[in-house]
């Protein structure tokens, strides 16, 4: 029997493990963590809309068949002319591998920004982002430190504006739980573009940018940050900004894994894959999601989201039913539905099957994609059980 390992079960590896186990291949999944955590949503964990806890979920419960392991392991090395995966917890051997295991931080070479911001990634760092904010706020009557109420969210895609729509709902919790004059906080989002949220049109990103700042944010763009101290960014213009809380979100790259096991890769660290998204180096190994680079027909590399890393996680599987079953490989060809914006916990903007939407319809559309992916994971106790958690709050 064809033994298939698939690492990483975020977007891209968990869909692969789901179309296996509905298969009927067995195989064995390695993660980090014995949970699948919602990245797509960290935003609002780090923001205070639910308890940071809530946006994972077991994978035990999503893999209950006894053709699915999982492993709770820490990938250290992949030695694909061997088929091993080495980890903390030991080495793995494979006929099939589906690399997936995401991305790394891009930090463009600003000197400082590494060492000196927070990074919304995991189910830790926006523990870690909700905790320190809040505890600035808890401290700030101690000595009035104006940089204590100041967060700067670097970078304006995807990330830091649903990240900045956040926070600036949540200020005037914080604001009354610590008896904080509101008019003192600074949410700050910094933009080298000339524009925010690219992937939507011109008209999208006007409202999206009046709707932040209506609600408070100072967003700028054209806007280069340089280097990064304790406490404080440097901009291009000379200007200094302090802050105790400086939140980088402008990039990322493949996981560094991808170039340490040999495969060829682009100027990102992306894997290069073919049409089937086999590595061009082996024909065994699978490369998708965030950790590949997969090049549409205007020649330019699709961006990294969960969409494109989920819809490849079901053709990897696919294609490896295929090879195991004799068939012939399948291209995959990416269903592009749009992009969805949260501004916040009521509003949003997005650009949805050629259809543009903004306010609360936009947003109720984005509620809509969660109830989407939940119940492509577990059905609808799946979808009860989460919805049940997230609109308590
Ligand atoms: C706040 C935020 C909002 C976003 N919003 C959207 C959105 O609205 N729509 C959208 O399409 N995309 C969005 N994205 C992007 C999207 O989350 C990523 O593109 C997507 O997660 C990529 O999927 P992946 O499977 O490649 O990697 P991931 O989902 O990152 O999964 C990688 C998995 O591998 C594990 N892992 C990593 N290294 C190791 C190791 N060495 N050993 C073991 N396990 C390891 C990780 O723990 C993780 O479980 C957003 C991202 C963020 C941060």
């Amino acid at each position: 029997m064809a033994k298939i390992v698939i690492l990483g079960a975020g977007y891209g590896g968990l869909l692969a493990a789901v179309y296996l186990q509905k298969a009927g291949e067995p195989f064995a999944i390695i993660n980090k963590h014995t949970y699948h955590h919602f990245t797509t949503l960290l935003h609002e964990a780090a923001g205070g809309r639910n308890d940071v806890d809530e946006y994972a979920v077991q994978l035990s419960e999503i893999l209950p068949a006894p053709t699915s392991e999982v492993i709770k392991a820490e990938v250290s090395e992949i030695r694909p002319t061997e088929n091993q995966v080495l980890t903390n917890q030991g080495t793995h051997t494979y006929d099939y591998l589906i690399f997936a295991l995401g991305n790394a931080p891009e930090f463009f070479g600003i000197p400082g920004l590494a060492e000196h911001s927070f990074l919304l990634r995991s189910l830790n760092t926006a523990k870690e982002i909700r905790q320190h904010i809040e505890q600035q706020f808890a401290s700030y009557k101690e000595d009035e430190d104006p940089t204590k109420l100041r967060v700067i969210v670097g970078g304006a895609g995807l990330t830091g504006i649903e990240l900045v729509g956040e926070l600036v709902d949540w200020i005037p919790e914080l604001c009354s739980k610590y008896a904080v004059p509101k008019d003192e906080v600074e949410i700050i989002n910094l933009e080298a573009a000339p524009v925010i949220l690219p992937m939507l049109n011109e008209k999208l990103q006007h409202v999206a940018y009046d709707v932040l700042t209506k609600k408070g944010a100072d967003i700028r763009t054209n806007t280069k940050i340089v280097r990064v101290g304790k406490d404080v960014v440097e901009l291009a213009s000379g200007e200094s900004i302090e802050a105790k809380t400086i939140i980088w979100t402008g990039g990322v790259r493949a996981n560094p894994l991808v170039a340490q096991s040999g495969f060829q890769a682009d100027n990102r660290g992306r894997a290069k894959i073919n049409q089937f998204l086999q590595s061009v180096d082996f024909e065994n190994v699978f490369v998708i999601g965030d950790s590949a680079v997969f090049i549409g027909e205007n020649g330019k590399p699709y961006p990294p989201t969960a969409q494109i890393a989920s819809q490849m996680g079901e053709k990897a599987a696919e294609n490896i039913c295929n090879l195991i079953q004799g068939k012939p490989l399948s291209p995959f060809t990416p269903n592009l539905k749009g992009t969805l914006a949260s501004l916040g916990r009521d509003l949003g903007v997005g650009d949805v099957a050629g259809m543009k939407a903004s306010g609360i319809p936009a947003a109720l559309l984005k509620e809509f994609t969660k109830v989407k992916y939940l119940y492509s994971l577990g059905g609808l106790k799946m979808v009860s059980q989460k919805r049940g958690q997230w609109s308590r709050h």
